[in-house]
């Protein structure tokens, strides 16, 4: 059975802090938080879509600071949502939520616990504490390693969420972001490259031009190199780039936004093997075997490998061979 998330927003409710890149009304599209009634009604129709597509679903509150919440309200929410955990249990497969790593306790815990909780998304954003405090975050990168083996010690699915491109960020300490994240035990990871909107921090910074964040080109190989080590790792990125469920692109100020960003980063790990095979080869004509479903990335977006590999004096042909990742036969 094919497993989703049904998100609900919970937008910046009860959240003390102040981060630099976050403005939580513009992300989510709505500002005013769904009642436990909202929710229940929002579940009752997604019931049926579910029934009848045989398809299951997390149940996930995202959004905000899920466990820093008003108490009653957090309980309201968490009580609706196992009632369809319960009773729907082939169309709701678990409860998930985001939070911060500083808002995390045995005494929440033990909450989520009771309301069938099955995945903690820890927003950690960087292991450096440097980029931490930068970006007012808040916490530190201790708190997150401190969450993190509290979370795996209650058996909870760990997901981290990692930013690149914060300001006072660096490439390097991106790549040991992710490098704690795998020896911390994360299940999943979502990788975020930062966009920097109106009415925020980094807005601010930016238009003062004392930030820019990383370039395209430059947050494209970050995020290849990243993928590739979560990838040796086991361990799934279940989104990369920022997802907009509202009206955000007029909100944009600068930074790293394209709907087709996990497609041209896959594109440009493609590109990487190509070229690695076809220099060692020493040849120049290729016929490439591959999976029906690599065909897309050897081209690259808008064919971008191909033109690429072209101007390097490659050219190649690419046969479908179902199965097969990657085969590169130098022609004579
Ligand atoms: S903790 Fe989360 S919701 Fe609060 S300001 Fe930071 S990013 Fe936004």
């Amino acid at each position: 059975m094919k497993q989703t998330n049904l998100s609900i927003f919970i937008p910046h409710y009860g959240c003390p802090n102040c981060c630099s890149f976050c403005n939580q009304r513009t992300i989510s599209g709505t500002k005013t938080p769904p009642t436990a009634e909202e929710v229940f009604a929002i579940l009752s129709e997604q019931q049926k879509v579910l029934s009848e597509k045989e398809m299951c679903a997390e149940i996930a509150f995202f959004g905000g600071s899920f466990t820093a919440i008003d108490r009653e309200y957090m309980t309201a929410l968490l009580k609706t949502a196992q009632h369809f955990t319960t009773r729907y249990p082939a169309q709701f497969c678990g409860i998930r939520c985001s939070t911060r790593p500083d808002c995390i306790s045995r005494e929440i815990l033990d909450i989520l616990r009771e309301y069938g909780m099955t995945t903690i998304e820890l927003g950690a954003q960087s292991m450096n504490d440097t980029v931490l405090s930068s970006n007012r975050r808040g916490h530190t990168a201790e708190d997150v390693r401190k969450a993190a083996a509290l979370i795996k010690e209650y058996g909870f699915t760990l997901g981290l969420q990692m930013m690149t491109g914060l300001f006072g960020d660096k490439p390097e300490y991106c790549i040991e972001t992710a490098r704690e994240f795998i020896a911390l035990g994360a299940d999943c990871v979502r990788i975020y490259p930062t966009v920097i909107l109106k009415d925020t921090y980094l807005g601010e910074l930016y238009e003062q031009q004392k930030y820019s964040s990383f370039g395209f080109d430059e947050t494209v190989d970050l995020c290849a190199e990243l993928l590739m080590m979560f990838d040796a790792a086991g361990i799934p990125v279940i989104r990369l780039g920022l997802h907009s469920g509202g009206d955000f692109d007029g909100e944009i100020l600068g930074g790293v936004y394209h709907p087709a960003l996990r497609e041209i980063t896959e594109g440009r790990i493609m590109f990487g093997r190509m070229k690695k095979a076809m220099e060692e080869s020493g040849k120049t004509r290729f016929r490439i075997y591959t999976d029906r479903r690599n065909i897309s990335l050897i081209s690259g977006h808008k064919k971008e490998n191909k033109l690429k590999l072209g101007e390097l004096g490659y050219s190649f042909s690419i046969t479908q061979e179902d199965g097969t990742d990657l085969r590169i036969e130098a022609l004579p």
